[in-house]
């Protein structure tokens, strides 16, 4: 994938906390080049879809657009998509929680996930169950999801 920001701005932890269903609380963020930063910046293929939604949290702190829209099914994909974390009244994103992550077969999975945010000084949790399809090049790719309210 493209790198849209210098290397050097990526952190040393991983921002999606090496999140899954039944981690320990306080459990130490993997680094970032062992997690997510494989598949942002080395072009790795997440073999599971808990690992491709893990990485697109993480695409989404960093603003790595190029590779929402390579991740995204296309016939979903938004045209427009601004994920600049500078941008005014972007969200600031605070952490990953995984509740569920079921491969239902080779080629449909969902993943359950609660993500805290703060926009304009306010603490958002944002609950959603997302749905992923397998191409038939073998990756993962998001479709669309429900969002819960609670
Ligand atoms: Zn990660």
């Amino acid at each position: 994938m493209i790198a849209e920001i210098p290397r050097a701005a990526r952190p040393a932890d991983c921002p999606c906390g090496g999140a899954a269903p039944n981690q320990k609380p306080g459990a130490k963020a993997p680094r970032y080049a062992q997690c997510c930063g494989r598949f942002i910046d080395e072009a790795a293929v997440p073999v599971t879809a808990l690992e491709l939604m893990r990485s697109r949290y993480t695409a989404y702190v960093l603003g790595v657009e190029p590779y929402l829209r390579a991740t995204w099914a296309p016939e979903t994909c938004p045209a427009d998509l601004d994920v600049d974390p500078a941008a005014e009244g972007a969200p600031r994103w605070l952490g990953l929680a995984i509740k569920r992550h079921e491969q239902r077969d080779d080629t449909h999975a969902i993943v359950e996930f609660v993500a805290r945010y703060k926009t304009g000084g306010r603490a958002h949790r944002l609950h959603e169950t997302s749905r992923f399809t397998r191409g038939d090049d073998g990756r993962w790719r998001y479709v669309d999801g429900d969002v819960s309210s609670d």
